[in-house]
């Protein structure tokens, strides 16, 4: 899994801010708005890897073009906020190098908001300017109903942002040598449902919610995330969606071991040594 943003929705630096973590010329305190890329080698991919996006913020653009993304598989929604699907439109020139239509993956009231902000892109018959506009398949998610897209299982895990319900995903791939990798990616999240919780089992990578140390309603702090992260036990966490309080080089050392804030850019592999 590759961080391509770690960054809540303003994004770090925000605009306007002169902090010690906005103005830091630690690249790792740079934090663009969240999103992450499964990977997996499959020799049968036109490049040899599958790729497949979790959210479509508004940095995609600049995100893919530095993380030097090409194709992807397919793209899945956590929810519907701005940071999470405001670089949908990009996906447009994902569809002109590959020539062919891209799968998107969100729940119906997810898939509801796309498709009323993006009307211009799935209502192309409106629209007589159709090689400009993005052309995406939308299919629908259900809570804990799993997907399998090329040999990888997503399964889509309810998570409480506030009062407002939307997904998590776990990811689950056996290598052909027979290596089952698991991970997991909560953003978002103030609550884990308890029917969650059984899903969040035996995981290689968990990657939580780690706004900042003050309250928030519909935000982990840091600290809740740690009390996650020892009570599901996965052998490596990582924190997300962090906020300009968040000081990469004086609060990562202070994590426990085995947990680390994530940073744009960072890639992050499950464990090659368990056998299925
Ligand atoms: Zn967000
Ligand atoms: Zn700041
Ligand atoms: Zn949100």
């Amino acid at each position: 899994m590759t961080f391509l943003g770690t960054g809540t929705s303003s994004g770090v630096p925000m605009i306007g801010c002169q902090c010690e973590v906005c103005t830091s010329d630690d690249p790792r305190d740079n934090r663009s708005r969240p999103s992450v890329l499964i990977h997996v080698d499959d020799p049968t991919a036109p490049d040899g890897q599958r790729r497949w996006v979790i959210d479509t913020g508004p940095d995609l653009r600049t995100q893919m073009i530095r993380a030097d993304i090409h194709r992807i598989d397919g793209v899945l929604y956590t929810h519907e906020h701005a940071d999470h699907v405001f670089g949908l439109d990009d996906l447009r020139r994902f569809n002109a190098v590959m020539d062919q239509a891209i799968d998107i993956h969100a729940e119906p009231a997810t898939m509801a908001v796309l498709q009323t902000t993006f009307q211009y892109i799935f209502q192309k018959h409106n629209n007589p300017n159709k090689t400009f506009v993005a052309d995406l398949i939308p299919w629908t998610l259900e809570a804990y109903k799993p997907i399998e897209l090329h040999g990888v299982t997503f399964t889509p895990l309810r998570l409480m942002h506030g009062r407002h319900p939307i997904l998590g995903f776990r990811v689950d791939y056996t290598t052909p040598e027979g290596h089952a990798q698991k991970l997991a990616y909560c953003t978002d999240v103030s609550t884990i449902p308890p029917e969650t919780y059984p899903y969040l089992q035996d995981l290689d990578i968990l990657v939580l919610d780690g706004l900042r140390f003050r309250h928030h309603p519909t935000h982990m702090t840091i600290d809740q995330a740690l009390e996650q992260f020892d009570r599901i036990g996965p052998r490596q966490g990582y924190l997300t969606h962090m906020a300009h309080e968040v000081k990469h080089s004086v609060v990562d050392p202070q994590l426990p071991d085995g947990v680390h804030l994530a940073y744009d850019q960072l890639t992050v592999y499950c464990d090659q040594g368990m056998e299925t």
